[in-house]
């Protein structure tokens, strides 16, 4: 373990990305990137969300999730376009008693008086004791959490999506749903993962490729139109960690193999001069008529908002697990939120005490 408080921005901003998660892992923890996870931690956090939503489901088991986290507050300071993301944090909040206040627009705070964004997020630590953040800015919410390092007040700061770069508590409530699909065929290990779409800007992919690295024997299609192709630093990192890939076009061929598809929407709002409507993305979906071709047990999934790419046709299909991914997002976000806070274990004791119910 490192301690963010003991290197300077300059060296910590160049480190690579596996280096750079080693920091965040001191007192408090810091969730930043999908590099910080070892497969450990992935199978602890799938296993706690599982036990808070089983003990959720009983009127006193509620009440006593609710006392875990009462002397905590959070701010959930959301300066990009968020619907799913903020309530699944703001509902995992609640389930632990968190007390939460929110920016949801920069305007409304003092950067508009000319405020540095680092300043106005010291501003929010001396309120609260942890920062969910997302910006437009890759990299910001690291450089708030090195900040607030070098403060008397370090409290941890949570990605809720950052830039094009990384969802890292994306990438965990889909490794919780991918568990779940795979709970009786062997779990993620030796499956094939198909990711489609916009694969260039999409920050989900991007924090998932790296957390399928943690698996045994996965491998991945990227599927996109050349110019929305993943790009080479997540190919060096795959290349790195040893896990086998392919780079296609062609999803008509990834289909009947893929045990997960993960369909994406375009990104336009990266564009610079609307170029994205000029790529041809009529292959990079799927209808009801490619469902025979997908394998029965397939999970096809989709960190939403959705455009085209998957008809409605088939959200009642026992394959499309989209909307389950999504509520298994606030599971896992109150399993990370609790164990940002140390207090896992009060859960697990209640859990092997009452047992509950499926
Ligand atoms: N909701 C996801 C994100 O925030 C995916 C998307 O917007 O397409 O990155």
């Amino acid at each position: 373990m490192k301690k963010l408080s003991t290197i300077s921005w300059q060296d910590f901003k160049v480190l690579p990305l596996v280096e750079k998660g080693a920091y965040f892992q001191g007192e408090p923890p810091h969730t930043l990137i999908a590099q910080q996870f070892s497969r450990g931690q992935l199978e602890s956090l799938c296993t706690l969300a599982t036990k808070i939503k089983r003990i959720n489901k009983r009127r006193d088991g509620a009440n006593f999730l609710k006392t875990l986290l009462s002397d905590k507050r959070a701010m959930l300071y959301f300066a990009q376009p968020s619907s799913r993301t903020y309530l699944s944090f703001n509902a995992a909040c609640q389930i632990l008693g968190l007390d939460t206040m929110d920016v949801r627009d920069s305007k409304t705070s003092s950067e508009v008086k000319g405020e540095s964004p680092e300043d106005t997020v010291r501003t929010f630590s001396s309120y609260v004791d942890m920062i969910i953040m997302r910006h437009p800015a890759g990299g910001f919410a690291e450089r708030v959490a090195w900040m607030l390092a070098h403060t008397n007040r370090e409290i941890p700061v949570i990605n809720a999506g950052s830039g094009a770069d990384q969802h890292p508590t994306q990438a965990l409530l889909d490794i919780y749903t991918l568990e779940r699909s795979f709970e009786d065929a062997g779990g993620i290990d030796g499956k094939s993962v198909a990711f489609v779409g916009d694969l260039k800007r999409g920050r989900t992919v991007r924090s998932l490729s790296w957390l399928l690295t943690l698996y045994n024997d996965v491998k991945i299609h990227f599927v996109a139109p050349e110019p929305l192709q993943i790009g080479s630093d997540v190919l060096a990192l795959l290349d790195a960690a040893g896990t086998e890939y392919e780079v296609t076009q062609d999803f008509a061929s990834v289909m009947p193999l893929a045990d997960a598809i993960y369909m994406t929407r375009i990104q336009d709002e990266w564009d610079v001069e609307g170029e994205s409507r000029a790529i041809d993305t009529s292959t990079f979906r799927i209808g009801a008529e490619h469902m025979d071709t997908i394998k029965p047990d397939c999970a096809i999934m989709h960190p939403l908002p959705r455009r085209e790419e998957i008809c409605t046709q088939i959200d009642n299909d026992p394959r499309a697990v989209y909307w389950r991914q999504m509520r298994n997002g606030m599971w896992i976000r109150a399993a990370l939120i609790l164990s940002t806070f140390g207090r896992q274990d009060e859960a697990h004791r209640y859990y092997d005490e009452y047992k509950p119910e499926e």
